[in-house]
């Protein structure tokens, strides 16, 4: 009898062969502008931590007086024994911030987008779906039995045209789409699929993992930013990245949260976020609102970045975003890991992108309103030093 998980190493082995491979770095330090990655002290571009705030004191000091108070677990799922009133305090927080009538919190944003399709749609229902959305958007599309069209990336008229064709087949329809897409750092043509939503009949739910607290003059998001706000839609986000704490929300009208409340398995079915996370994310929060100076440091830190490349570097090949994630395209997936490496030897920190994870190779740069300007300076001149090599 052969052996059933030989396999196993044989598509590693192709992995390896394809450049594909990956393994863990190890964080040495707390969060920061600045950490120790694996012994050596790096200037920090790998980080959602946005606004600088996983590391800050108050988030700790909120999270271990709840620990304390609460323990370390939450014992249970929100509907048997897991329910805190920190827990409901963090979702009228998320709904004040987003200014929705309500929201209710996962586990992770994974879990919330996986919760949210499954329970909108199914069978006979459609989804649309931006060829380069979050693998939770997918896969969470593929999990709901929904017919799933994959649109390419940011083309409403190819949905307007699909929906021209098929709508009438199916009872519901759903368009999802990551706000801010996570590995290029543009921003989805939010106004445009809104109005075809609506033209279609067409509930549109918009991942703000990346824009959340990052986007918009108070922070609520890419909605804000394109002046949506009270807009009836789906509006799902997470508390890891900028909230620097760890789980996922969803926020919209009362019956929204109310429906999947009862209908998200994701939610139902899984332990509550525990007392630390809660009581970090809803510290955040108030400070995202009590101090919107983090965020202009934030943008301030991106027009800087902008403003050295286009100095030292004019021939780097960014991709479009307007986002604080700023890629640049390499040849191929060698040259990323070069270019990766060398990065690190120089003590920045800032990944190298690969197929599959993207359709062609980059370095992602990901800005902190903690950044100081030297930290700018150094990186572009590594970068320089190094020499980049852009053609396929
Ligand atoms: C990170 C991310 C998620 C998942 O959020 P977690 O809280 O890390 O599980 C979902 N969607 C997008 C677009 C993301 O970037």
């Amino acid at each position: 009898m052969s052996n059933p998980y030989a396999w196993l190493e044989q598509s590693l082995e192709t992995i390896h062969r394809a450049d594909w491979y990956r393994s863990v770095k190890t964080i040495q330090s707390c969060p920061g502008a600045v950490v120790i990655l694996d012994g050596q002290e790096v200037i920090n571009f790998a980080s959602n931590d946005y606004l600088g705030l996983a590391g800050d004191e108050r988030l700790i000091e909120a999270a271990t007086r709840a620990i304390r108070e609460f323990g370390t677990g939450s014992t249970g799922s929100r509907l048997l024994s897991g329910h805190r009133e920190l827990h409901r305090e963090l979702e009228q927080a998320i709904a004040s911030l987003k200014q929705t009538e309500d929201a209710v919190i996962f586990s992770s944003g994974y879990l919330a987008n996986l919760g949210a399709i499954t329970a909108l749609v199914g069978k006979r229902d459609l989804i649309l779906s931006d060829q380069y959305n979050h693998s939770s958007l997918k896969n969470g599309a593929i999990l709901s039995g929904a017919t799933v069209i994959e649109y390419p990336h940011g083309d409403v008229e190819t949905i307007k045209k699909e929906l021209q064709q098929v709508r009438q087949n199916y009872r519901r329809c759903l368009i999802i789409t990551d706000a801010v897409f996570s590995m290029d750092g543009d921003l989805c043509p939010l106004p445009a699929l809104l109005r075809v939503g609506e033209e279609f009949s067409c509930m549109v739910l918009v991942d703000e993992a990346h824009s959340t607290a990052v986007l918009g003059i108070n922070g609520f998001g890419c909605v804000e930013h394109f002046g949506y706000t009270h807009y009836p839609l789906i509006q799902m986000g997470t508390l890891s990245k900028a909230l620097g704490s760890l789980g996922g929300y969803v926020a919209g009208s009362r019956t929204l949260v109310d429906f999947l409340r009862n209908r998200a398995p994701s939610w139902i079915y899984t332990t509550a976020l525990s007392p630390g996370d809660t009581a970090a994310a809803l510290a955040a929060i108030q400070i995202v609102q009590q101090e919107p100076q983090r965020r202009d440091r934030l943008w301030s830190n991106v027009a800087y970045l902008r403003q050295l490349f286009a100095q030292q570097l004019p021939h780097l090949k960014l991709l479009p975003s307007e986002s604080p994630i700023l890629c640049f395209q390499l040849a191929n997936a060698g040259e990323a890991v070069r270019v990766g490496k060398q990065l690190i030897s120089a003590g920045i920190f800032a990944p190298a992108i690969r197929p599959p994870t993207v359709p062609t190779s980059r370095v992602r740069i990901s800005m902190m309103a903690t950044h100081q300007k030297k930290h700018i300076e150094k990186l572009v001149n590594v970068l320089a030093d190094i020499g980049l090599l852009f053609d396929v």
